[in-house]
């Protein structure tokens, strides 16, 4: 029998799949490293459960490096009734650390649980019932349970007050109904982590839920290209089929009602062809008035705002890629702004997009939400480009809208719209191989370049390898629609 403790993040682990618990304990190396994106929220976590010390200033706070000396120093804190920060809990075989314990009255402790999320999520109705569990079975009373999340309404104005920032949301009663069975659920996982062997577990809705599981390039691997959780929107659907021993989609049965656009990814899987409405395309392609601008934005979104009159998570757009083909026989021309130093970029930012993008012609980009969404907040953040992102916003034509509507499918898509999947079906160039692929990491990258403590050489590698993701998303975009044009002139 092995002998391990069940902590706090190992019973929410355990919630999800006891084989992900049980091999995170002791087949740790089969665990991928975490993603750069993935770090890039524990940092934030950790920044934001920094701050939230100024909230309480009279509070204590216990260094968690030195495990035993955490909880003793936890015990001496108790004794004095004082608000203590990162308690420390055992009650063997399970241990929980509470990031914020407060005295209320009569030997009562409210639970504060601190969350870098701007509301409460069902698993942290968890976190916080195992926590309360741990501290009522080594004796302690406790009152209220809270979540501290970031209020995303709040507006950066000069610096920023952390009874501002955060929202104290009394989770109690969550807490208590989340509470209902937990002795069994901890006795289960008690035995998960004493097995010798690893439990056996079929894949399912749990691998993504509440996160991706780490495990899924193991679990999943026997499924076929083009399975059956690659069906558009396939959802409980795709559970269905896959309970019934259905790993592909050219292998749904014909009495198995699908979309539309199942239906043609399904027969796509089966011939291995794509799937072209050329009149749709056309009407597409014969939409777009010259001269065309492909156009393409990346932001930064961190959760405690920099800049004055922004909120947390909001998008700071510092980079734009634009191509512009004047006409049906010219070559296209690409410019580009990148944003230097750590000031607001968002200024410059306009002034230069302004420069570029003319009064006519059709802007295209790959999903049209993101760019107006970005378009709307810098217009009403600096007012006198109001009028001018209306008039841009008008001229934008989403390219998206034919691959979301299959218009045009292709089977290597593998039920994915997005330009990474649809670039490589029509035109065989991908993003593979590129030092930043992806909109998440050319952010991660910013954010580096900008206020990280790195070389000028460092800096301009960045500077180069940003430059060529964004350029490739507006070009990827005109190959996309030359490849389009093609189709319909046939
Ligand atoms: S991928 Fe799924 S089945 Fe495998 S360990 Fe993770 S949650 Fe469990």
């Amino acid at each position: 029998m092995r002998n391990k403790l069940l902590t706090k993040s190992n019973y929410v682990i355990g919630l999800q799949c006891p084989k992900y618990l049980w091999t995170k304990l002791y087949e740790k190396e089969k665990i991928p490293p975490y993603d750069a994106s993935t770090l890039h929220r524990f940092e934030e976590g950790h920044l934001v459960d920094k701050f939230s010390r100024d909230f309480f200033p009279a509070g204590t706070d216990i260094p968690t490096e030195d495990f035993m000396g955490n909880i003793k120093q936890t015990k001496e804190l108790l004794a004095q009734r004082k608000l203590i920060f990162q308690a420390g809990i055992l009650h063997d075989p399970i241990y929980s650390r509470i990031d914020i314990l407060n005295p209320t009255h009569h030997n009562v402790w409210d639970i504060i649980e601190v969350k870098s999320s701007t509301k409460v999520k069902p698993e942290h109705l968890e976190d916080v019932s195992f926590q309360k569990y741990c501290c009522e079975k080594s004796g302690l009373k406790i009152g209220r349970c809270f979540l501290m999340h970031v209020n995303n309404e709040y507006i950066k104005q000069g610096e920023i007050n952390p009874k501002d920032f955060f929202n104290l949301e009394d989770i109690t009663a969550e807490v208590n109904a989340a509470m209902l069975g937990i002795e069994q659920r901890i006795d289960n996982m008690l035995k998960t982590i004493g097995s010798e062997q690893s439990p056996d577990i079929s894949i399912g809705k749990h691998c993504n839920n509440p996160y991706e599981c780490p495990l899924k390039g193991s679990c999943w691997n026997f499924l076929p290209p083009g399975h059956i959780f690659e069906l558009y929107y396939g959802g409980s659907k795709s559970l269905q089929l896959f309970g019934k021993g259905i790993h592909s989609i050219k292998d749904i049965p014909a009495n198995v009602p699908l979309t539309e656009r199942q239906m043609i990814q399904k027969e796509c899987e089966s011939t291995g062809k794509p799937y072209i409405s050329e009149i749709n395309i056309k009407t597409f392609v014969d939409g777009l008035d010259y001269p065309l601008h492909y156009l393409d934005f990346e932001t930064f979104d961190p959760c405690i705002p920099i800049f004055d009159g922004t909120r947390p998570y909001q998008k700071i757009p510092f980079q734009f890629s634009l191509h512009i083909v004047a006409d049906e026989n010219s070559k296209p021309r690409h410019y580009y702004f990148l944003a230097d130093g750590v000031s607001d970029p968002r200024p410059k930012f306009l002034s230069s997009l302004k420069d570029v993008l003319g009064n006519s012609g059709s802007i295209i980009v790959y999903n049209q939400v993101f760019e107006k969404t970005i378009l709307k907040e810098l217009g009403e953040a600096f007012p006198d480009y109001k009028e001018w992102v209306g008039d841009v916003s008008d001229r934008i034509k989403d390219l998206l809208d034919v691959f979301k509507s299959f218009d045009y499918y292709h089977p290597n898509q593998r039920g994915s719209a997005s330009i990474k999947s649809v670039l490589p079906a029509l035109t065989q160039i991908s993003y593979e191989g590129m030092n930043i692929s992806d909109g998440e990491y050319a952010s991660l990258s910013f954010l580096e370049m900008a206020y990280s403590n790195i070389t000028k050489e460092q800096k301009d590698k960045i500077r180069e390898d940003l430059s060529q993701y964004c350029s490739l998303d507006t070009e990827g975009m005109l190959l996309i629609v030359k490849k389009l044009k093609e189709l319909t002139e046939k």
